[in-house]
Formats: structure tokens, C-alpha cells, sequence
């Protein structure tokens, strides 16, 4: 099931007028296709750290000056929560949905890993995911499209926090519906995106295609027989199947480092073959290297 993510930014506000100033960070976001948490005390975070790593490097870091004592405590408790969740919480395929003030919810699907964002600027120190914003602008969910406790659910104080039940569920098919009313008069590609949405668990739709793109059209086992098969799908597509090297029900990680492109047969081998557990060591290192070859330094900038 994909979730939902309201991911604030600090002081964000509408603005529109020209040269005004401050944080005018949703329409930035928006039109720059991510979505971003900043705390600019707290150093890069390297792509493979863990929840410990994370809360490690929060605490370290200092707090603003106006916190002291026990405020500055729970500030920093406060602070590795939001990048925890932020970080390893939000996957690809979820949803993340921003409020624009006196407009409405602007919602949008996670194409990326997180990032950091180096800059001199405050706003540049910041942790960014990629997103693609599909109700924004003149097309955003309306605020009196949706009920009172939904509503409710969007005044959280903190800057990252999943929604759930009945607030997700309802900003999920809102979101679906906004879509479909798109799709009568507008192009194919909206409608490819709308189908994606409300038919595919796009959690992995996009994983998915972040793999297959990676692997070139080419079986990933370095030991595969025969890497690229003489067809394709009528899509004109690679024969591949996309795996989780360790698989969820064994809890493997549902994350792009835990996954690998295969071959039909090369599948087989690792779910039935005699030596399938030597096979899946040898494409855990496989699928480690070529992650950290897609993301160097655990960064996507
Ligand atoms: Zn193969």
C-alpha cells in the first residue's frame, strides 16, 4: 500500500509577487520537481546510514541558540525523527503532499532516494528527495474538496510525518480523481500517470523502472549465461524480472540496494536452484556494487 507523507517546509508561504522574499518554497519545489527537509546544523548524510547513524548525527549536532537545556533536548529529538523518517522512512513510489496556502493540498509522487544538497545559501543545505508533482497550481486538491478530519490531519506542527487512515486514504482518491478529471481532455502522458496511480503498486513502479533502466537491458548476475535474450516484448522492452535479492518475507529491505535485474532463467536459479544460497550472496555483492556505482558517496547530486 502506498503512503503518505506530509512533508512541510520551515516557514513555507505562498508568495507570488514579484521580488518578494522568504520562503517560497512550495512553488519552488513544485517547479523544480522535489520536495526538501533543512537543518542546517546537521552535516551530510551519507546514503547508507541507518536509523542509529542518523539519530547519531542529529544529537551531535548543535542546536539553535535559542534552545537551551531540555529544550535543546527535545529539539534534537524532534529533529532526528523528521530526518529519520525523511530519510529512510519515505520510500520511492510513496506519496508526499504540501499545503498551499489559500489554494489547497499539492501532492506528488517520490522518484528518488534522498540527497544532500550542498550550498552556502541556508535553503541549499538541505535534504531533497526528487518529486513528481502531479495536482499543483491551478490543479491542486482543493481544501473544500476534502472533510474536516483530513483537514485537521494537515495542521501537524512538525515538518515530516506520515498520514494515515481515513486522512490518507481520502487525499489518495482525491489525488486519483484530480487525475482522471485531467485525463479527459489532456495528453496520453497524463493518462499513462493516472493508470500508474490507481493501478500499479507504485511503491515498486518506480524502483522498478530506476533497475531496469540501470541494467542496460542486461541480466545483472555476472554469471549469467545468457545476459541479453535475442527478443523483446512487443513494448520492445528487455525480458527481465526485477527481484529482491533477499526477499521482503525474509525482511530484505524494500529499497533499490536490495534489488537486482535477472533473467528469467538466472531467476529461477536463485528461487529453485540447488545452489540458490550461494547464488543469492553472489548477487547481494553484485547488487551492493552496482548501487553504490548508481549512487557514489550515497548521493544522488
Ligand atoms: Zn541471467
Amino acid at each position: 500500500m502506498r503512503r503518505v507523507w506530509m512533508v512541510r517546509g520551515h516557514n513555507v508561504k505562498q508568495s507570488r509577487e514579484p521580488g518578494a522574499k522568504g520562503m517560497d518554497l512550495v512553488p519552488e519545489w513544485v517547479r523544480d520537481g522535489f520536495c526538501s527537509v533543512s537543518f542546517r546544523e546537521v552535516p551530510p548524510i551519507p546514503g547508507d546510514a541507518d536509523h542509529a547513524g542518523i539519530t547519531k548525527l542529529s544529537q551531535e549536532a548543535p542546536t539553535r541558540k535559542k534552545y537551551t537545556g531540555s529544550g535543546a533536548v527535545r529539539a534534537k529529538s524532534v529533529r532526528a525523527r523528521q530526518l529519520v523518517d525523511f530519510w529512510l522512512g519515505i520510500q520511492i513510489g510513496d506519496v508526499v503532499v504540501v499545503t498551499e496556502s489559500g489554494r489547497g493540498i499539492t501532492a506528488g509522487i517520490v522518484e528518488s532516494l534522498p540527497y544532500h544538497v550542498h550550498g552556502e545559501a541556508l535553503r541549499s543545505k538541505a535534504r531533497r528527495r526528487r518529486v513528481n508533482w502531479l495536482a499543483h497550481g491551478d490543479s491542486c486538491i482543493p481544501r473544500s474538496a476534502l472533510t474536516d478530519p483530513t483537514v485537521d490531519a494537515l495542521k501537524g506542527r512538525t515538518t515530516v510525518y506520515e498520514l494515515k487512515g481515513t486522512a490518507a486514504a481520502e487525499l489518495l482518491r482525491q489525488l486519483e480523481d484530480e487525475l482522471a478529471d485531467r485525463d479527459t481532455d489532456q495528453n496520453d502522458d497524463a493518462v499513462r500517470r493516472a493508470e500508474r496511480l490507481v493501478n500499479v503498486p507504485l511503491r515498486n513502479a518506480a524502483a522498478r523502472k530506476f533497475i531496469l533502466d540501470r541494467s542496460g537491458g542486461e541480466c545483472e548476475n555476472p554469471r549469467c549465461a545468457l545476459p541479453r535474450l535475442p527478443d523483446v516484448t512487443d513494448a520492445g522492452l528487455a525480458i527481465l524480472e526485477v527481484d529482491h535479492v533477499v526477499p521482503l518475507g525474509e525482511d530484505g529491505p524494500d529499497r533499490l540496494e536490495n534489488m537486482i535485474a535477472l533473467c528469467p532463467n538466472c531467476h529461477a536459479l536463485k528461487t529453485r536452484g540447488s545452489e540458490r544460497k550461494k547464488l543469492t550472496k553472489k548477487l547481494a555483492k553484485r547488487a551492493a556494487k552496482l548501487h553504490a556505482r548508481s549512487f557514489p558517496g550515497g548521493s544522488l547530486s
